[in-house]
């Protein structure tokens, strides 16, 4: 792609970074944003700036929040004996919009995947182990994709939490092996949440 401005150059290579981005979509991107008012640019830029420099994770489910304690950990209506295990915030917020759930949750920040490089201790693991050995946990619902790596993730925290007194599920799985939660609609989550199954009965099932 040849560019009659550097500044365009720049700004279209930084653009093309982003995943699903391609160098023709970067370059769509930019031009639209030249022929707004320059304020437009600004508050998107103020606006990805503040996001990264500000943004917390909670310090005790690991979801993304502006403070310390996320607002579903500092929910005392909610059942802090339950807690959903999902990939990403994405999963939380597909969950919620559900309705069905009013326990917490533990984001571990992605899935193991040797192929993608990330072992087990790249993910929050240990204090979602912690969490259960202090005893205070009545159940994990594991909430990971049907995918490889979800079933592999489920199964090495699974290992990690079967010797303590701590019940385990999965959800029910309506959805299609493969599928991601965000893009199952919100019933059929829903349905999958109320009607888990003990982990290892899912277990029997692959
Ligand atoms: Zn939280």
């Amino acid at each position: 792609m040849e560019f009659s401005s550097k500044l365009l150059e720049k700004a279209v290579n930084e653009m093309a970074q982003l995943p699903g981005i391609g160098k023709r979509t970067a370059l769509r991107l930019v031009l639209h944003l030249l022929k707004q008012p320059s304020e437009q640019t600004h508050y998107l830029s103020q606006a990805l700036t503040t996001m990264r420099d500000d943004v917390k994770f909670c310090k005790n489910c690991h979801n993304i929040s502006d403070v310390e304690v996320c607002e579903i950990c500092s929910n005392t209506s909610r059942n802090h004996k339950i807690i959903c295990v999902v990939e990403d915030i994405r999963d939380v917020m597909a969950i919620e919009n559900t309705n069905q759930f009013k326990g917490i949750y533990h984001v571990l920040g992605g899935k193991i995947s040797p192929i993608d490089g990330v072992g087990p201790s790249q993910l929050n693991i240990s204090t979602l182990v912690s969490k259960v050995k202090m005893g205070v946990i009545d159940e994990i619902i594991f909430a990971l994709s049907s995918t490889m790596e979800g079933d592999t993730t489920n199964f090495y925290v699974y290992k990690q939490l079967k010797e303590f007194n701590v019940k385990t599920s999965t959800i029910a799985r309506g959805i299609a092996v493969g599928d991601e939660l965000e893009y199952a609609d919100e019933v059929t989550l829903g349905r999958s949440i109320v009607q888990r199954v003990p982990f290892e009965i899912s277990l029997k099932n692959n």
